[in-house]
């Protein structure tokens, strides 16, 4: 396994915890996503299970316990994540009560290999609310050798309750330097790992996965996109329609926010000038507003919402902003 420096640190910690004796039985692996926070809390999982594990801390890899585990079949290791809908056709957008209902059923369960048994929830903040109290049940009654594996990215979105009964097992984002040498270890080109640190705010994990998934380009295209319909060139319900016409959409929205907000901190001084990017509306309280009123649409990309027509709102004010600005001659 090759750790992230940032992966490599929780899964010291957890593994000194261990062999110190005072590993909690639940444990909240939490930090902002893409920071590979589920696959520290497999290899944690392989390692509580393993019966002969290395002094490193890591799994045998050979015994009985871990070729069950990388097999996928491995009885004492439970993962609760979003389950299909009644209809099949895609998956649920929260974990149920039933799943953590069965989960205390499972974890009453005599162990198969007679050694531990582990859960891996993920996203523990997918529980909806009578799923978190399901779930209250089964924190105090903590039984020795039964662990529960909470992988987070929101812990606001989970009660103090079940926070407060979890052992922390926190990922930072890395300083600059760290970020950009593992960014390089992992063969990115020196050209793009400046630009796609920029556009992640420092966040490693997060522009390594658009480095490598073309996030770059969407981020691009999203800003010519703002300015086309800025000018009058596209039309706004069309763009609303191609924004959200495939499963990129939530990434273009949060990149046309955070394209609001690098605007926004420019008027605010706070960062300096970029050379060719967006033309971006003068008025700051406009601006301002038009951004929570995206952040609002990208909260509820999820629920059965007309969102094309909430967009083509926000991409028409936009272009109303724009045409205000050209009207009164603002320079920017
Ligand atoms: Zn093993």
């Amino acid at each position: 396994m090759n750790f992230a420096p940032w992966q490599r640190s929780v899964f010291e910690a957890a593994h000194g915890s261990l062999a110190e004796g005072r590993l909690g039985h639940a444990l909240l692996l939490v930090g902002p996503e893409k920071m590979g926070k589920g696959e520290v809390a497999a290899i944690l999982a392989k390692r509580l299970l393993c019966a002969s594990p290395a002094a490193d801390g890591l799994a045998c890899g050979q015994c009985r316990s871990c070729r069950q585990f990388e097999a996928g079949t491995h009885g004492d290791f439970s993962r609760v994540g979003f389950e299909p809908n009644d209809k099949g056709d895609k998956l649920r957008s929260e974990i149920t009560v039933d799943q953590i209902r069965r989960l205390g059923q499972w974890f009453a369960l005599t162990p198969q290999l007679g050694g531990a048994q582990v859960a891996l929830i993920e996203p523990a903040e997918g529980m909806n609310h009578a799923a978190a109290n399901a779930l209250l049940k089964t924190l105090e009654e903590p039984s020795p050798g039964r662990f529960l594996l909470l992988v987070c990215s929101a812990p606001g979105r989970l009660p103090a309750t079940i926070r407060s009964r979890c052992q922390r097992l926190e990922f930072r984002l890395p300083a600059k330097e760290q970020a950009e040498a593992w960014l390089r270890s992992q063969g990115h080109a020196e050209a793009d790992i400046g630009a796609a640190l920029e556009a992640a705010r420092g966040h490693a994990g997060l522009a390594a996965d658009w480095l490598a998934q073309g996030g770059l380009a969407l981020r691009r295209q999203v800003r010519g996109d703002l300015d086309a319909v800025g000018n009058g060139k596209s039309g706004p319900v069309e763009m609303a329609q191609r924004w959200l016409g495939d499963e990129q959409a939530a990434l273009r929205l949060r990149f046309a926010a955070d394209l609001a907000q690098d605007a926004l901190s420019r008027r605010l001084g706070a960062r300096p000038p970029e050379k060719g990017g967006l033309t971006a509306p003068g008025d700051f309280s406009k601006l301002s507003a038009w951004y929570d009123a995206l952040n609002r649409v990208r909260g509820q990309l999820s629920a059965p919402l007309r969102h094309d027509l909430l967009l083509a709102g926000l991409l028409r004010e936009w272009r109303t902003m724009l045409l205000e600005d050209r009207k009164e001659g603002v320079a920017r």
